[in-house]
């Protein structure tokens, strides 16, 4: 849609950002939608025109689960055509979570959904809610010169940077600039003027229409390695009913302890059909198997690489894939291989 003045939607689910505090008794509760519209009243000076809908009620991120991600993807795509650009307000606590959800949720997307939230609630001293909403907006609303979206991506806009969603991490309970995103640049930082790095953007075809996928399947687990974790452990969470795929958190560049019992508990479960995926316990940098030969016994039981993917997008992207391609091991093992959307740096 080209229009002279952009539309945006702002979606907000809760969390810190969609707080006031209330004047008489001092405890935070929830803003209705006249708070939003006075707090950022100036929008309207500028050339962007916008409305708001709010989940009801709204929740910490802590209770956003899958249900909430599958709400969220069917608002965005049964509104798709009406706007061009989405804002969803979300706690900080998952939101690299919800970011990675939509961008598997929302195949073929063409339009930007920025993801953000604050560290302090709308109205109090020192509040980072305004300045990370309105930029939020901006970049939203932000198009080239053929008039087309500048991040047509699910992304999350923090204190001054813009990241690919399925790229994100919370990393600060403190900080201002909560967000890190390790193995990927950011797409635009915001200083005075925002500058886009349009080379990292992420392009979906144009001629493909948006599909929505709301699927999830969460057998799921994750299994984080340390030195002298046990047999008993290891197998008892092997053996949990009706697991389809395991996380495994392994040290440094995808190692793991050499110990005959853990290959062969590993191969007894890949050979039953359950999916394991080595993902590193480090935040940045990459998985690479067979350069230690501590990680030669992964290689050998079918453990699959994950590169340099988050926790948060793989554990997502897997949610994903088992409910989708339900039943279809082979396939899901092949499209944990790919990046479908920039969560992982595939050689080609
Ligand atoms: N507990 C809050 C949440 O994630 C924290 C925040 O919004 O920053 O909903």
């Amino acid at each position: 849609m080209t229009q002279a003045k952009p539309l945006i939607l702002l979606i907000a689910t809760g969390g810190t950002i969609s707080m006031v505090r209330n004047p008489k008794t001092g405890a935070l509760q929830p803003a209705d939608i006249d708070t939003f519209k006075d707090y950022i009243s100036e929008l309207d000076n500028e050339d962007i025109g916008y409305n708001i809908i709010a989940f009801n009620p709204m929740v910490d991120s802590s209770d956003v689960n899958p249900s909430m991600w599958s709400k969220l993807a069917t608002i965005i795509y049964n509104e798709y055509n009406n706007y061009d650009g989405f804002v969803v307000l979300h706690g900080t606590d998952t939101m690299a979570y919800t970011a990675s959800a939509l961008s598997f949720m929302l195949e073929n997307l063409n339009k930007p959904i920025v993801l953000t939230g604050s560290q302090l609630p709308m109205g109090v001293l020192r509040s980072d809610a305004r300045e990370n909403l309105l930029t939020a907006i901006e970049i939203a609303s932000a198009r080239d010169e053929e008039g087309d979206a500048i991040v047509p991506e699910v992304t999350v806009f923090f204190e001054d940077k813009l990241f690919r969603g399925n790229r994100t991490t919370k990393m600060s309970a403190e900080h201002f600039s909560a967000f890190a995103s390790f193995n990927y640049e950011p797409l635009a930082v915001a200083g005075v003027h925002i500058k886009y790095y349009p080379h990292l953007v992420h392009y979906s075809d144009p001629d493909k229409p948006l599909r929505l996928h709301t699927t999830i399947c969460n057998d799921v687990v994750v299994l984080q390695l340390f030195p002298g974790i046990s047999e008993t452990t290891v197998r008892n969470i092997l053996s949990i009913p009706n697991l389809k795929a395991v996380v495994l958190e392994t040290f440094g560049a995808g190692n793991a302890p050499s110990d005959q019992w853990l290959g062969d508990a590993l191969s007894e479960a890949t050979e039953r059909g359950v999916i394991v995926v080595n993902k590193t316990q480090c935040l940045a940098g990459a998985v690479e198997m067979g350069r230690y030969a501590t990680s030669l016994n992964l290689v050998s039981a079918g453990v699959i690489s994950g590169l340099d993917i988050t926790m948060e997008a793989l554990l997502t992207k897997l949610m994903y894939l088992l409910g989708e391609k339900e039943g279809n091991t082979q396939i899901v093992k092949q499209l944990l291989q790919k990046s479908l959307c920039g969560e992982m740096t595939v050689d080609e």
